[in-house]
């Protein structure tokens, strides 16, 4: 079953719903970390959510991007989605294992709950939207939660899960967020507070094999679904795109990179991905940097 992401309307259309799959994007994202249980889980319940986001967004040029920092071990968290389901991100550290006294992954304790979650949706104007909340509980889905109803004035339930198996495989993971609409009724607003009550945890129902479409139909009698759209894990990072950085460097560190490198290695810090860049590109670089700056003194 592909990843994919639902939205879709219910409870007489007073509440919208955004549901997704994510379980081979979680997976892609744990082989290029090669990241622990707990870190896997914490940084797979963020790109879910960010996906879940960024599946609003009409055009693949805009983004969604967040940005966590609780204060534990992973350090700062970022996730980046665009509007055509492609969603990439990182933790400063995704080594640390921590679990509860019942077995459950502490995914709370390597975030932190002590720092914000920042979220902008950047639609391609010249400032992106840009909302900021301290964090609930580290736990992502809460935090969330939190966001959309203290930054933009939407209660809603966020309900996001990965489920890691004993070798650290990705076996299921999955989100929701079930937001209710400007105007709803108060019977619609029980009837929501009933259901996130009882609803289990999101990698249950995606290890039982539901797709999101077939798990908002379940939790919904009268469930609309609005679209569908894809979720994969892709960096979109280049050879090109490193060039471009290189080339905002100070020339003495690309000199010194030639001449006492020998050259550069580049990681994409989102996807782990290894660029060379050989001596005589290095001095390609610093070159087309020396023309820069002599056209720019001629202006
Ligand atoms: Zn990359």
């Amino acid at each position: 079953m592909k990843d994919e992401i639902v939205i879709a309307e219910a409870l007489q259309h007073e509440v919208r719903i955004h549901a997704a799959r994510s379980t081979d994007t979680v997976r892609a994202m744990q082989e290029a970390f090669d990241s622990s249980a707990t870190c896997t889980a914490a940084l797979g319940r963020v790109l879910t959510v960010t996906g879940l986001i960024a599946s609003d967004l009409k055009q693949k040029e805009e983004h969604v991007r967040v940005r966590i920092r609780g204060g534990g071990p992973i350090g700062l968290i970022v996730a980046e989605a665009d509007g055509d389901g492609n969603v990439r991100g990182y933790g400063d550290n995704m080594d640390l294992y921590a679990a509860r006294a019942d077995g459950h992954l502490d995914v709370g304790r390597v975030v932190g709950n002590t720092g914000t979650l920042q979220v902008a949706r950047d639609m391609g104007l010249k400032e992106p939207f840009t909302g900021t909340v301290e964090l609930a509980s580290g736990e992502i889905g809460e935090d969330f939660a939190r966001y959309f109803a203290i930054s933009e004035q939407t209660p809603s339930v966020v309900s996001v899960g990965v489920l890691v198996g004993t070798d650290s495989s990705v076996l299921a993971a999955g989100g929701m967020i079930i937001q209710l609409l400007p105007g709803a009724s108060e019977e619609t607003i029980s009837a929501l507070e009933k259901l996130a009550a009882s609803m289990r945890p999101m990698s249950e129902y995606m290890q039982e094999g539901y797709s999101a479409e077939a798990l908002v139909t379940h939790l919904f009698d009268d469930a609309e679904i609005l679209a569908k759209k894809p979720l994969r894990w892709h960096c979109g990072c280049s050879k090109e795109r490193f060039s471009g950085a290189l080339l905002t460097l100070k020339k003495e560190d690309l000199r010194d990179m030639i001449e006492e490198d020998g050259g550069a290695e580049i990681v994409c810090q989102f996807c782990r991905k290894k660029y060379q860049f050989s001596k005589e590109e290095l001095q390609e670089i610093l070159d087309a940097k020396t023309d820069v700056e002599h056209r720019d003194r001629n202006d």
